[in-house]
């Protein structure tokens, strides 16, 4: 199979080991737009769940790349350049997945847990991750920026049926945003929600790349602590984490850079570090040539300059 579409990796992962990583979704099509996120703002606001891509397809490149990778791969991870669970082959896919016998995750925001079908797609994989940053409806609407339709409580209430008939493991992902949900109010009412849920780990995480709006800051280390204080049992990820990406299954250095760029933004040093032992010659000159040719755009977030994927609409600064 030359090169794939919808998988990539395995890449190391702080959360999943080697994870090989499964993308069933068109570049930024969600149902929310987060203020943070690192792919931009959302091209593509749905909350409809469609086909998207023939789910033989995404199958076919799976139990390729499992078959390739045997015995190096300890998640076969559903994630997004969106929002997994709007392909509605979602469930088909995962339990086709787990007849590899290498355990199924899925990365999800979660807001479509109060969907029935959802729940029952989800309940096939070993570990879901979804992610809930604020208990607070208006809050929601400011950071996550979600389709219409959406609203909070309900969301909160599809986690908590979730959490009552799925046996697998649930970890949760909050993301902190400066001034925005770092207050003790608002870690309060997560943690009042936290507490009737009952995940089996929560993750804190903040906005260390380039975010869709430039105004986004990654909290104090005061509110780091608070939110560790209220929180209770969680653990930090993400901090300064450096590019794990692989590039297995490229040949040309060009489609390398471009891929994980698309997927995550990164630093000059970040890419030439990455690609150093395959193509050597990627370095300065080369990126600021695809910049040029309209491969690549440089973004500069507090002071340092990123690679992104030229599709990718950021805030434009004040
Ligand atoms: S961070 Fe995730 S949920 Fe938020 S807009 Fe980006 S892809 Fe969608």
């Amino acid at each position: 199979m030359s090169s794939l579409r919808f998988v990539y990796g395995p890449v190391p992962s702080r959360r999943l080991g080697r994870s090989l990583g499964v993308n069933p979704i068109p570049f930024k099509t969600c149902n929310y737009s987060c203020v943070y996120c690192q792919l931009g703002r959302t091209l593509h606001l749905t909350n409809r769940r469609q086909d998207f891509f023939r789910k033989e397809e995404i199958l076919d490149e799976i139990l390729y790349a499992v078959e390739v990778n045997r015995g190096k791969i300890d998640y076969v991870t559903f994630v997004g350049e969106g929002e997994p669970t709007l392909n509605k082959n979602l469930g088909w896919l995962v339990r086709r997945a787990r007849e590899t016998g290498i355990p199924v995750a899925v990365i999800t925001n979660g807001a479509l847990l109060y969907r029935e079908d959802v729940r029952y797609d989800l309940m096939g994989a070993d570990v879901v991750l979804p992610s809930l940053d604020t208990a607070i409806e208006r809050t929601f609407r400011v950071l996550n920026r979600p389709h219409r339709e959406l609203h909070i409580d309900r969301i909160i209430e599809g986690m908590m049926e979730f959490r009552r008939s799925f046996e697998g493991k649930l970890w949760f992902e909050v993301m902190l945003v400066k001034g925005v949900n770092d207050s003790e109010e608002e870690l309060e009412s997560l943690k009042r929600v936290f507490d009737r849920i009952n995940p089996d780990r929560i993750y804190i995480n903040i906005p260390i790349r380039p975010p869709a709006e430039p105004w986004v800051r990654p909290p104090d280390e005061e509110a780091i602590v608070r939110a560790k204080a209220i929180l209770g049992d969680v653990i930090p990820i993400n901090f300064y984490e450096t590019g794990d990406f692989s590039i297995q299954g490229f040949d040309d250095p060009v489609e390398a850079v471009v891929a994980i760029c698309r997927r995550h933004p990164m630093r000059l040093e970040e890419i030439v570090e990455t690609l150093a032992e395959r193509f050597p010659g990627v370095n300065k000159s080369f990126l600021e040539k695809l910049k040029d040719e309209g491969r690549l755009k440089k973004i500069t977030y507090r002071g340092k300059e990123f690679f992104v994927a030229p599709a990718t609409r950021f805030g434009t600064p004040e």
